[in-house]
């Protein structure tokens, strides 16, 4: 009979053993490609933790940026994880800094940052309308001055398409390069006005702007607007020195400028008309802005100032959203609302660009 037989012994133990090896074989494999799987994981995926009474937990060698994207993976925005860095770790913004632009970072010269004498211009409602043809101003004595100062003034100005332009003032600072961070994320290219800065580590990081491929308009050196709006000439000055900074800096000569307040404020009425003139008679395009995110008012939350764009963006009649953000030392709430305004702009089907010279200007009505 075959049960029982010496063949049926032999094939028994055959089969047994087969089917272990099969068997082992296929859990051995499964199991060392979810190991490896995990393995290979592991180092983009650093335990960050926070404890109950709020202190973060960082392994050693985590980048700051792993802590920022650990910490957005639990759900923690942009403001609260800046916070977080903030308290738990005073060199985060260095260790950014230094992480992602090395030769920048070893730099450690402190920017000096122009005065912000006063927010009020700066928050005047801007409307639109376009630079009138300026007065002949020729037998002035401060159109002789800074003889290199002009620009090619364009001939006509372009279309007026649906495209938002973001647009920072005051810098270059440390928040610039993590501006610049989320621009290069998304393929984005904005507009920096410049206060221009004089130390290694400001004229590197105003370089980077340039080499980035964003637009560099003047903006003001010592942002002093009782100083620069006493005449013409003290304008030029501070125009002429903010100028040959950048320039010097990005090999960039701009063509645009954002006057400091806006271009119609509490400080300039009496010089207005001929600054005006004088500044279109040298070429230069200005710009001001016709949405604000209002982040130049004492400690504005991250709320206040992603909805001031959002909901600025849809009040706006004009199809172009100039939108006035600021890059200065203290602006980092303004930093981590950038990245969720674009966002949310591309949803709603806006394109982004750059300013130059040959986009129609929005300006401040006299009045
Ligand atoms: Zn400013």
């Amino acid at each position: 009979m075959y049960f029982g037989s010496v063949r049926f012994f032999k094939h028994l133990i055959l089969t047994v053993v087969f089917g272990w090896i099969a068997v082992s074989t296929f859990f051995a494999v499964f199991f060392g490609v979810k190991y490896n799987m995990e393995k290979k994981k592991e180092p983009s995926e650093p335990v960050v933790s926070v404890s109950s009474d709020g202190v973060l937990n960082v392994p050693d060698g985590t980048t700051v940026e792993q802590v920022y994207l650990a910490l957005a993976a639990k759900g923690y925005g942009p403001e609260d994880i800046m916070e977080f860095l903030r308290q738990t770790d005073e060199d985060a913004v260095d260790r950014f800094v230094k992480e992602n632009y090395g030769s920048i970072a070893a730099e450690t010269a402190v920017i000096t940052e122009a005065p912000e004498t006063t927010v009020s211009a700066e928050d005047a409602e801007p409307s639109e309308s376009v630079t009138e043809v300026p007065v002949s101003s020729e037998d002035k004595p401060y159109t002789k001055l800074y003889p290199e100062l002009y620009a090619e003034y364009p001939e006509s100005f372009g279309e007026d398409t649906k495209t938002v332009y973001l647009t920072f003032d005051d810098g270059p600072s440390d928040n610039t390069l993590m501006i610049l961070s989320i621009l290069r994320k998304y393929d984005i290219k904005a507009t920096f006005f410049m206060s221009g800065s004089t130390t290694e580590k400001g004229k590197a990081i105003m370089e980077q702007v340039a080499a980035e491929g964003h637009a560099i308009g003047v903006h003001s050196y010592s942002h002093d607007y009782e100083k620069i709006y006493e005449s013409v000439d003290s304008f030029l000055d501070d125009f002429n020195n903010t100028y040959n900074i950048i320039k010097d800096a990005t090999g960039v000569s701009p063509n645009i400028f954002r006057f400091a307040g806006g271009s119609y404020n509490d400080y300039n009425h009496e010089v207005y008309d001929e600054l005006v003139a004088e500044m279109t008679r040298r070429g230069f395009v200005y710009y001001d802005w016709n949405v604000s995110a209002q982040d130049a008012v004492v400690k504005p939350t991250w709320t206040y100032i992603y909805n001031n764009v959002l909901d600025g963006v849809k009040a706006n009649t004009s199809n172009r959203q100039i939108i006035l953000m600021h890059d200065s030392a203290d602006k980092y709430v303004t930093v981590t609302t950038v990245e969720d305004i674009i966002v949310e702009l591309m949803k709603d089907g806006y394109s982004f660009d750059k300013l130059d010279n040959t986009v129609p200007p929005t300006q401040i009505v006299k009045y």
